[in-house]
C-alpha cells in the first residue's frame, strides 16, 4: 500500500469538539465513520492555534523506557535515584524495562509511580528451556509488563510473527501487560511496504491474543531505532492512524479507541514534544534517552504538549 503524502494527511476536516484532552463523542463518531479509508483527516489545519490538542484514542499517555542490555549495578542505582527524584506529570503511565538481572534491584529501589517491564518472556510455561525466563517468573518478581516483538528480537535474534504472537498470548494469560512492537525496515519503507509490513505484524498479534485489554502497540520503524534518525511527526502520525484504522476494521472500533499506540525510534528530550502533539501518538517507547533520568522525565512530561497547542 502506498504511503500517504503530507498534503493528503493535512486535508481539511470538520471542526473538532474538545472535552479536555479528548474529542467529544460527536467527533469520535466522525472518526469511526471515516475509518474505511486509510486517509483520516488531521484536525490540525482546522484547529485554531490556541485550541487544546486532541488525542484520537481514549487511553492514557504511556511512556516506556527500554534499557536494553545496558547498565551496571552502580549505573542503575544512579538512574533509579534520578527517576525517583524527577517530577513527573500525573497523566502518564510510566514503565521501565531493565535487563533481567537488574529487575530485582530496580523493583526494590524504584518509586511505585513507575512500573517495571521485562524485555522478553518465554513462549509458555517454564521448565527445561535453558536461558529463558517465564511470564510466571516475571510476575513473581514484580513485573507488570513485557516488551515483545522488538525489532532487535525480530531481526537480530530471528523471532517471527507467529512466535511473537504466541508469546504475547501467553504473557497476557499470566496478567502481564504487553508492549507489542511492530515496525518496518528501511528497505520496506523504500519499497512502499510500510503499511503491509505493520499490518502483517499486527495480524499475527490479533490472531493469537484473546483480548486487547492489556496491550500497548509500539510502532518502531527499524530505521529509526538507535540511529538518531527519528521519524518526522507526520511520518509517525501517518502510520499510527493507519494502525488505529486497522484495529477499527479488523478488531473493533472500541479496541481502536482504547488501545494506546506509542512511537519509538530515536525519541529524545528535544523531539518528544513535537511528536506528542500528533493526535494518534499516545506516548513513546524510548531506548537510549531512557538511560538518562532527566531526559526520560522530559519525554514523559511531553504529555503537556498534547494539552495546549503552541
Ligand atoms: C527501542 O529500542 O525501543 C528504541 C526506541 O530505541 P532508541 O530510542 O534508542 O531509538
Amino acid at each position: 500500500m502506498a504511503m500517504l503524502s503530507t498534503s493528503q494527511l493535512s486535508a481539511a476536516a470538520p471542526p473538532p469538539l474538545f472535552s479536555g484532552l479528548r474529542r467529544s463523542s460527536t467527533t469520535q463518531s466522525f472518526f469511526f465513520q471515516s475509518v474505511n479509508s486509510h486517509i483520516r483527516f488531521s484536525s490540525a489545519s482546522a484547529r485554531p492555534s490556541s485550541s487544546i490538542i486532541a488525542m484520537a484514542g481514549t487511553g492514557k499517555f504511556f511512556v516506556g523506557g527500554n534499557w536494553k542490555c545496558n547498565g551496571t549495578k552502580d549505573a542503575i542505582k544512579q538512574l533509579v535515584s534520578d527517576l525517583n527524584s524527577a517530577t513527573l506529570e500525573p497523566d502518564v503511565d510510566v514503565v521501565v524495562g531493565p535487563p533481567f538481572v537488574y529487575i530485582d534491584q530496580v523493583k526494590s529501589s524504584l518509586t511505585d509511580r513507575i512500573e517495571i517491564a521485562a524485555q522478553n518472556s518465554w513462549i509458555g510455561k517454564g521448565g527445561a528451556f535453558t536461558g529463558e525466563i517465564s511470564a510466571e517468573q516475571l510476575k513473581d518478581i514484580g513485573c507488570k509488563w513485557v516488551i515483545l516483538g522488538h525489532s532487535e528480537r525480530r531481526h537480530v535474534i530471528g523471532e517471527d510473527d507467529q512466535f511473537i504472537g504466541k508469546k504475547a498470548a501467553y504473557a497476557l494469560g499470566q496478567n502481564l501487560g504487553v508492549i507489542a512492537c511492530i515496525g518496518e525496515l528501511l528497505e520496506d519503507r523504500e519499497a512502499g511496504k510500510t503499511f503491509e509490513v505493520c499490518f502483517k505484524q499486527l495480524k499475527a498479534y490479533a490472531d493469537a491474543v484473546p483480548s486487547w485489554d492489556n496491550i500497548v502497540i509500539a510502532y518502531e520503524p527499524v530505521w529509526a531505532i538507535g540511529t538518531g534518525k527519528v521519524a518526522s511527526p507526520e511520518q509517525a502520525q501517518e502510520v499510527h492512524v493507519a494502525v488505529r484504522d486497522w484495529l477499527a476494521k479488523n478488531v473493533s472500533p472500541e479496541v481502536a479507541s482504547k488501545t494506546r499506540i506509542i512511537y519509538g525510534g530515536s525519541v529524545n528530550a528535544g523531539n518528544s514534544a513535537e511528536l506528542a502533539k500528533k493526535e494518534d501518538i499516545d506516548g513513546f517507547l524510548v531506548g537510549g534517552a531512557s538511560l538518562k533520568g532527566s531526559d526520560f522525565a522530559t519525554i514523559i512530561n511531553s504529555v503537556t504538549a498534547k494539552k495546549v497547542a503552541a
